[in-house]
């Protein structure tokens, strides 16, 4: 084992461990190139990587739940407990508590991205409304919108009436600036949300966002109010007990095989339920006849060693608001409850054929990124030792737009692709799947996003072809927009291809 001393500003010196660390589950050596500049210049490496999230590393594994114990039956089944499908049973109960609803999860509850995210609760309506406008009118888009909004407000309240604390502080969304190109993409995206109906909104000079914040070179960031920041395994955790609590069974390390009308085939058994309900987002490609629907995107990210109070009175960042950029290829951001900073992005998004990670284990060449994204937004955090890197998988679906749907004749429904902005979402599908579930016509029913047609994803390796392409144009774009180019011909191009 090599020990790298690094010097962290104000902190004296940690002593970083790496190399031969694969059992433990740690991160392996840096790739050659990188360890020819690490001679020089000494980098913090991972201390663990996978192991499912940070979050879980905080809070400890959860106590395994029985699988399903060979054939069984349900009013509701659920395939999945991630966000979705935990609030799909939350409400379905508050609407029917005689109900009996059972959730089917392969792994455990909060296993895939409701227990890894990056722990921004936004209300954000991160989709194209153009496409939901082509397939209903202005009216309705808007009323998503709103809809969106108020799933903030919905998830805290309901947190705290079940009393499960996940850090949730309440903040502003803080999107910076930091070349001419993105100041024009934040301009355009705050012309966007006034005409679509969000309220609140402000554009905040350099000076401005740097009483707030100091990121280097930060040019101004539009202000979003009515966020939260959340630690997600405390959250998804907290849900599962609720449901658990209202009667709901979860059945853990039960796989779904294949899904019929009425019947549910796991590896332990076979379920017949009336109405079944899919929530299975970035894993939905495993699932047998579901492999173009939504592609898995990768999203990653590493946390620093909680930071000393000589760093954050350089950073500022009091207000502990979620933080992205305006890059092609952007970042998000959180400051935890104990003082760590966590950096997220797509670092390598798309592995060919719909290859998922190990556990949450990322590469290292996005690794590298993440740190170099940690370096240039927070300097004096650059030498930090980093606790922890991870990742998983978001469902994309090929319009890049969300959609609950429902079936009234096979009574098979679903919900996802919520492309990254799943924490809110999953709370406004939650809701819609249970309404369509229970045959009702009310708001959440008639919003665009029900029913809409879907389109599925070309074969391979024309989806790998397209996603590779489509990063490194929208990376390329970024280094570009640095040097100082327009909004580049290449971010073009790469949003060509993503909406094409
Ligand atoms: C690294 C990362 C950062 C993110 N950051 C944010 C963020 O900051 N804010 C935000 O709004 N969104 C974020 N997202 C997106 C958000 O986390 C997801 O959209 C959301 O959690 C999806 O919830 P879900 O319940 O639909 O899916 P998941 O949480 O992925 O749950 C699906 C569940 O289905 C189970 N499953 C899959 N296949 C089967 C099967 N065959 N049988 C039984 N069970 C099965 C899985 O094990 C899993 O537990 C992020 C995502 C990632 C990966």
């Amino acid at each position: 084992m090599v020990v790298v001393k690094c010097c962290y500003p104000s902190a004296g010196f940690f002593n970083l461990a790496r190399g031969n660390l694969g059992a433990a589950g740690l991160a392996p050596p840096p790739a050659p190139r990188h360890a020819a500049r690490m001679k020089t210049t000494p980098t913090p490496w991972p201390e663990q990587t996978g192991a499912t999230s940070f979050w879980y590393r905080q809070i400890g594994t959860p106590k395994p739940r029985a699988p399903l114990a060979g054939d069984s039956d349900a009013d509701i089944c659920i395939i999945g407990a991630g966000f979705t499908g935990l609030w799909a049973a939350h409400y379905l109960h508050r609407a029917d508590p005689t109900l009996k609803i059972l959730i089917l999860e392969a792994e455990f509850a909060g296993f895939g991205a409701s227990g890894r995210n990056g722990g921004w609760l936004t209300g954000g309506f991160a989709w194209n409304h153009d496409r939901y406008l082509a397939q209903s009118d202005a009216a309705a888009v808007r009323a998503m919108v709103q809809a969106m909004l108020g799933t903030v407000e919905e998830i805290i309240s309901t947190a705290k009436d079940a009393g499960i604390d996940a850090d949730i502080r309440r903040t502003d969304e803080l999107l910076i600036a930091t070349n001419p190109a993105q100041l024009a993409r934040m301009q355009a995206e705050y012309q966007s949300r006034r005409q679509w109906g969000e309220s609140g909104l402000a554009l905040l000079t350099a000076a401005q966002t740097a009483q707030r914040l100091r990121i280097p070179n930060s040019l101004g960031a539009l202000c979003i109010p009515n966020t939260a920041r959340i630690q997600p395994a405390k959250l998804v955790q907290g849900l599962a007990r609720m449901v658990e609590a209202q009667g709901t069974r979860i059945a853990e390390h039960t796989r779904v095989t294949a899904i019929h009308p009425g019947r549910v085939q796991t590896t332990r058994g076979t379920v017949t339920a009336r109405t079944i309900l899919r929530a299975t987002e970035g894993f939905t490609a495993r699932i047998p006849g579901h492999g173009r629907d939504l592609l898995p995107l990768n999203s990653a990210q590493i946390i620093t060693a909680p930071l000393p109070a000589a760093v954050w009175s350089k950073i500022g960042w009091q207000g502990y608001e979620i933080v992205g950029d305006f890059a092609n290829a952007y970042c998000y951001c959180q400051r935890t409850e104990d003082g760590r900073i966590a950096v997220g992005g797509r670092g390598i998004p798309y592995r060919f054929n719909n290859r998922l990670d190990d556990n949450g284990t990322p590469d290292d060449e996005t690794i590298r990124r993440l740190i170099a994204t940690l370096r240039r937004h927070f300097p004096a955090a650059a030498m930090a030792p980093i606790d922890h890197a991870w990742c998983g998988s978001l469902g994309v679906p090929r319009d890049w737009c969300a959609r609950v749907e429902f079936d009234p004749d096979t009574r098979i429904g679903s919900a996802g692709g919520y492309v990254g902005v799943g924490v809110s979402t999953a709370n406004l599908a939650g809701r819609t799947l249970a309404d369509l579930a229970l045959n009702r016509d009310t708001a959440l029913t008639r919003l665009p996003w029900v029913n809409r047609p879907p389109r599925l994803w070309e074969p391979e390796p024309l989806r790998w072809l397209a996603l590779r392409g489509m990063y490194r144009l929208l990376n390329a774009a970024d280094r570009a927009e640095e040097k100082g180019a327009n909004p580049s011909a290449l971010a073009r191009l790469g949003a060509w291809i993503k909406n094409s």
